[in-house]
């Protein structure tokens, strides 16, 4: 790595422990008192974070959702803060767009068929789809708009032949996706690293 290369590196650890210090109030204690004090430690801990397993975590709220994403509003999440999955229109919050592609990917290698069938669902998309198929409230299929965990870019719905959804239900929660309603195998929701 040349000297422009050790400057960057540079640069990046040192936005990477003022970032630190700016979540440092609240984050775990554990993480806290690994990133408190010293240089040495606040780099350790830049190094860390950095690490390919990807070790971010986030703030939720009293439902669940972290704190940056909330503030959005459900249904009202800016396309900066979505992700792509795979080469599909579909959408999710960026981390759980990236947990997913991973996840796809994983389970090809395995042999198993993947599919998206719905994704972020904005704000007017729930109301139609309360219109159409009926709130949870009286027997229908939809949540209240502006509940939804697919209004905050956390929930897809999948397209799961048998040994697929045997898949899921052994390998997802690596991933950090969960089957969070009972009558609906195809529904899986990101629950992100605190
Ligand atoms: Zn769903």
């Amino acid at each position: 790595m040349g000297i422009e290369g050790v400057n960057s590196r540079i640069a990046e650890i040192q936005s990477r422990i003022i970032a630190l210090q700016t979540q440092q109030a609240t984050t775990t204690s554990a993480r806290a008192t690994s990133t408190q004090g010293s240089f040495a430690s606040h780099l350790q801990g830049a190094i860390a974070s950095t690490a390919p397993a990807g070790k971010t975590t986030y703030k939720l709220n009293s439902k669940g959702v972290p704190e940056d994403l909330a503030a959005y509003g459900n249904g009202k999440i800016p396309e900066t803060a979505l992700g792509r999955v795979g080469n599909t229109g579909h959408k999710l919050w960026a981390p759980a767009a990236e947990s997913l592609n991973g996840m796809i990917e994983d389970a090809r290698r395995d042999g198993v068929e993947i599919g998206i069938t719905d994704s972020y669902r904005p704000y007017a998309e729930q109301v139609d789809l309360a219109r159409r198929k009926g709130l949870y409230s009286q027997g229908g299929l939809a949540a209240k708009p502006g509940t939804s965990e697919h209004g905050w870019g956390m929930a897809t719905d999948l397209d799961l032949n048998a040994k697929a959804l045997a898949w899921m239900r052994k390998n997802a929660g690596n991933y950090g996706f969960v089957e969070n309603v009972a009558r609906e195998s195809w529904h899986w929701a990101y629950r992100p690293p605190t």
